[in-house]
Order: structure tokens, then C-alpha cells, then sequence
């Protein structure tokens, strides 16, 4: 499994900032510190998320997608949607048939979506009706499990908004010959609902988000800080969903948490106390 993409919405450094995250980010030469939006390849078949930078990262990482079957959207922010992207499917000589998955509300959205560039953009009618032969959309419900790929698949529930009304984040739980993986970007605190869900459900994998690391934010934020991960992870142990022999890797890393890849990597280990990873651009990590 591979990272494409560690950053946050705005990427790491945002162009546009010139704070000390951002600033060190450029001067440090060190190329963990440069993070493009959201994207994660559990294999060659399947991707969770495809943000704008991902096409790049594809090429940069020998991650080639044109046997992509599954994309498993947690939500349609445009860090992790892009439809440029979906336009380099449309102009592949070869061009795979790929399974998205999302939401309801999600669905309804990007139909409503659709209907609305179509009527203003016949380039864009086009493309769609393009799409409509090689991506199916399926829209998925938290809690019920679907399989694909020889895998089980179980999206959980956030309170992550997301681009489309009515949407919420979801996170996946994937197993594979007897290993769990789980992806938990964009999220806030988990509630009850995926707690119960996951009761001894050991992870060989727990991927999390981490956009605002030493921010002091207030339970129902719409993401993650060091200390909701660290509560969070605590809960996990009691349920019998993390041990020691949990791979820990934090992802969807923001400038406005103020550290940067090694401060926060820090920070976490003495936080934590367990293998906790900051993830990179790039970065492999054992496959389920
Ligand atoms: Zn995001
Ligand atoms: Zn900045
Ligand atoms: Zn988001």
C-alpha cells in the first residue's frame, strides 16, 4: 500500500502562506515535508480518494492506475475529488472500467452535479456521457458490508461535511486475508455508532487524519487534532481494535497544526507512546 497524497486541503506548503510550517516546508529540502491533497493505493486495483494532485503522484511513485478497479471516495471535497482527474481516464487509449464508491448523499449530489454543468457546459455533458460507460457509481451506507476484490468493505460514519448537502465523510474498514485496515480521513471524534462497530475488531492497519496536530479544538470539530487522536486511540485499545502490533500512520497532515513532518512525528510517539507514523508522500506501508 502506498501514499499519494499526506496534505491537507491545502497542501504542504500552500503556495499562498508564507508561516513557519510552510516556510521550513520549503527550506528544509527534506521531501516529506511536501505534501500533495488526498490519495492512497491499497493496491493496483484500488484507491481510496483521488485528489487533484494524485495524477502527479501516480507517475512520481511508479503507481500506474490503468488497471484501477475500485475508488472508495470518503467524501466529495475538492481535495479529494477532482474531476480533472476523471478527464484523464476519459482520454486513455485504454481506459479501465472502475467501480466509485460514495455516499448516498454523495450520489444524489454529483447526479445534481451533472445535471447542472450539462445544462450550462456541452464539453462537460460530453465527458459525463463518457463516464456513464466506464465509471459505475455505487453509493454506499455506513455499517452495511460489501465486498469487492476479495475484499470486505465496510464504510463507517463521520461528522465530517462534505461538499454535497446532506454528505458526511465516511471511513472505510477493508479485510483481506485476515488482516484489517482502517481509513479514517476526514473525520472528527468517532461516535458512538463506529465505536460499537469496530468492538474487537483488531486492525493490522489504522490509517488517521491529522489536519490540525497541536491546534487546541473543541469536540465537535469537523477534524482531527493530536489530542482528539490521542483520545481516540485510547478508546481503540479498551475496544480491542489497536494493540502494540497496530501499524499507526497519520495522514491529511494541514500547516495550521504548526509542526511539521519530525515535530509532529515527535510529538505523537510522547503522546501516544505506540509505532505511530506521520505518513509521506510516497511512503509504502505492509499490504493487507
Ligand atoms: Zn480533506
Ligand atoms: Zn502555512
Ligand atoms: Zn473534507
Amino acid at each position: 500500500m502506498i501514499f499519494l497524497g499526506t496534505g491537507a486541503s491545502e497542501g504542504i506548503p500552500d503556495p499562498f502562506c508564507n508561516c513557519e510550517v510552510c516556510r521550513k516546508a520549503r527550506e528544509s529540502g527534506d521531501p516529506r515535508e511536501i505534501r500533495g491533497r488526498s490519495a492512497f493505493a491499497i493496491d493496483s486495483h484500488n484507491l481510496i480518494d483521488f485528489g487533484p494532485d494524485a495524477h502527479l503522484a501516480s507517475a512520481r511513485f511508479g503507481v500506474p492506475l490503468y488497471e484501477l478497479k475500485n475508488i472508495f471516495y470518503t467524501h466529495f471535497h475538492s481535495d479529494h475529488f477532482d474531476l480533472i482527474n476523471w478527464e484523464s481516464i476519459r482520454m486513455s487509449l485504454t481506459p479501465p472500467h472502475i467501480s466509485v464508491y460514495l455516499s448516498e448523499p454523495a450520489f444524489r449530489g454529483m447526479q445534481h452535479y451533472r445535471e447542472l454543468l450539462s445544462a450550462h457546459y456541452p464539453d462537460r455533458d460530453r465527458d459525463f456521457r463518457f463516464y456513464d460507460e466506464y465509471i459505475h457509481m455505487i453509493p454506499v451506507r455506513p455499517f452495511e458490508p460489501f465486498e469487492t476484490d476479495n475484499m470486505k468493505v465496510c464504510a463507517l460514519r463521520t461528522i465530517h461535511e462534505g461538499a454535497f448537502m446532506g454528505e458526511t465523510a465516511l471511513n472505510y474498514l477493508f479485510e483481506r486475508k485476515g488482516k484489517r485496515f482502517l481509513y479514517a480521513s476526514d473525520t472528527g471524534l468517532y461516535e458512538e455508532d463506529n465505536y460499537n462497530y469496530l468492538q474487537g475488531k483488531l486492525l493490522n492497519t489504522l490509517i488517521m487524519e491529522c489536519s490540525f496536530g497541536n491546534a487546541v479544538r473543541q469536540p465537535g470539530f469537523k477534524h482531527l487534532t493530536c489530542e482528539f487522536i490521542s483520545q481516540m486511540i485510547e478508546r481503540f485499545c479498551e475496544d480491542g481494535v489497536v494493540n502494540n502490533r497496530t501499524e499507526i500512520y497519520l495522514t491529511h497532515i494541514g500547516h495550521k497544526g504548526g509542526l511539521n513532518h519530525l515535530e509532529l512525528q515527535q510529538k505523537m510517539r510522547d503522546m501516544i507512546g505506540m509505532q505511530v507514523e506521520v505518513a509521506y508522500d510516497g511512503l509504502r506501508i505492509a499490504d493487507i
